[in-house]
């Protein structure tokens, strides 16, 4: 393949357009970020500067710094936060709103790619209610480290560029270091933003909002004539939401809150607050500290998914009929099941589909949880040799009968050993990012040490890879870890 060098351009040549904001005040508010006093760089990502074309010399240079901490906004670009409404924990709010995040505008690349650039923790907006318009440094290096973690194994995300810290405290549960997080991605459009307009009974701003992120996102809707077309966008983002959550579930990656305005157009996975990487393979898990009912438990994320769009699709009911809709949301439950039984095969090693592979992939799952069992070291060991997985289900009754079946199946494709395992560790991570490795990272820099953000990083940047060098970030958590609690606050 031949590849031209991507420009790598500076801060100034980089051409910024108002993105969102040029549909108007309905839809976003005009604002300026609120300067955060002696900004410093905590981290900074080469890989999204290189997705902006950015020459990544920019981390050294102070306007950059100003940029990452919304002490300066792109010139001749109006800075704003978008708007937006939503369904928390299943109770509609009539309005929300980017009450800490504003975007500094849309950096185009010179294949014409649009990445909208969001500063998030950069003071209040009219959307604020009653928070500070801040975000504290913990989670600004858990949301960094997620969604980089996340692109790495293949799953639609959020990207981060950048964070800047400041010593301001902010008050959370305890005084915390006020930091500000760079965010990146096509588009931070959410269901709630559709919704917000549709339960205000403003149909045409739906509409605007829904041409706008057709035009946008999904041109080749555009050769249908509307209502084919809103029908045909409401079904593209129903089958995109139900393959991203069945990746999410086969790398045991839980939200921790789905609420619609959490939800991205894109099908991307957005806002990362009180999420959790499963350790111990648990389908009931619960990451949210808050969340009493476990409506957003890690095994209730696909059918959670499936309300957020039936929600979605009310919201989009002036442009869609009851027929057409319904039409949409039966999209979700095949392409999940497809997404989710080709990832649980290639995770089992198996070539074929046959029958009885979903049973067994799920009667391994059972034996996961009945030991209580590493869910990503038990697939990794899985794809390195049978009998060290074996050892790993020790506490779980049926586990040699499982494993005679599944020799028994292998044998019945002609599977070859060292070939299935190079292939079962392509899918099968060894390093994801572990709560406890997360607080490592913050803790070292809530006392001023950055260097293990970037040493977690670099490890969760080749989550497949041995890295024999790396082998400790790979172990399941340490006693401690289990005092770690996560909520909402952030
Ligand atoms: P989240 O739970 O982070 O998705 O946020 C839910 C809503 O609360 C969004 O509208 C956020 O913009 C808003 N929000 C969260 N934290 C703050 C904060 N510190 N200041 C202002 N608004 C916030
Ligand atoms: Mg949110």
């Amino acid at each position: 393949m031949i590849e031209t060098a991507a420009p790598a351009r500076t801060l100034s040549e980089l051409p910024v357009a108002p993105g969102l904001s040029k549909l108007g005040e309905r839809f976003v508010e005009f604002r300026d970020p609120t300067p955060l006093p002696e900004p410093q760089l905590v981290v900074f990502n080469a890989d999204v500067a290189a997705l902006l074309e950015l020459d990544p010399a920019v981390a050294a240079d102070p306007d950059f710094v100003k940029l990452a901490a919304g002490n300066a906004r792109f010139s001749g670009v109006q800075s704003y936060a978008a708007i937006y409404a939503g369904h928390q924990f299943g109770t509609f709010v009539a309005q929300l709103g980017d009450g800490r995040a504003i975007t500094l505008g849309e950096v185009v690349t010179s294949s014409g790619a649009r990445y909208e650039w969001q500063v998030k923790g950069a003071g209040t907006t009219a959307f604020s209610r009653f928070g500070d318009g801040r975000a504290v440094l913990r989670s600004t290096i858990r949301e960094y480290l997620a969604s980089e973690a996340l692109h790495h194994l293949g799953i639609p995300t959020t990207r981060a560029l950048a964070i800047a810290r400041s010593d301001e405290a902010v008050f959370r549960e305890r005084p915390e270091t006020a930091a500000v997080l760079t965010r990146i991605a096509p588009s931070h459009l959410r269901f709630g933003s559709f919704e917000l307009f549709h339960y205000r009974g403003e149909a045409d701003a739906v509409a605007k909002l829904a041409d706008y992120a057709i035009g946008r996102f999904f041109p080749e809707l555009l050769a249908l004539e509307a209502p084919a077309r809103y029908a045909a966008f409401l079904r593209e983002v129903v089958e995109r939401t139900a393959r991203l959550i069945a990746q999410w579930q086969s790398v045991g990656f839980s939200h921790g809150v789905l609420n619609t305005d959490n939800m991205s157009i894109l099908g991307l996975t957005l806002d990362y607050g009180p999420y959790g990487f499963l350790d111990a393979y648990e389908p009931g898990f619960i990451c949210n500290h808050t969340d009493e009912t476990g409506r957003y438990a890690f095994d209730r994320q696909p059918g959670i998914g499936l309300w957020n769009c039936k929600a979605l699709a009310v919201a989009l009911s002036t442009l869609v009929s009851k027929d057409d809709a319904d039409a949409a949301l039966a999209a979700y439950e095949p392409a999940y099941r497809e997404r989710a039984v080709a990832l649980l095969r290639a995770k089992l090693g198996l070539r074929e589909a046959r029958e009885g592979d979903v049973t067994l992939a799920v009667d391994f799952l059972d034996l996961l949880a009945a030991a209580r069992a590493d869910h990503t070291n038990t697939f990794r060991a899985l794809s390195t040799d049978l009998a060290s997985a074996r050892a790993l289900l020790e506490a779980a009754p049926g586990a040699d009968a499982w494993f005679e079946r599944y020799r028994t199946r292998l044998a019945a494709e002609g599977s070859d050993d060292p070939a299935r395992y190079a292939a079962m560790q392509c899918v099968n991570p060894k390093y994801i990012l572990r709560n406890y490795l997360a607080q490592q990272a913050i803790a070292a820099a809530e006392g001023g040490d950055f260097a293990e953000i970037a040493r977690l990083h670099a490890v969760l940047r080749a989550p497949f890879d041995e890295q024999p060098e790396n082998e400790s970030y790979a172990a399941a958590p340490p006693e401690w870890a289990a005092e770690i609690s996560v909520s909402c606050s952030s």
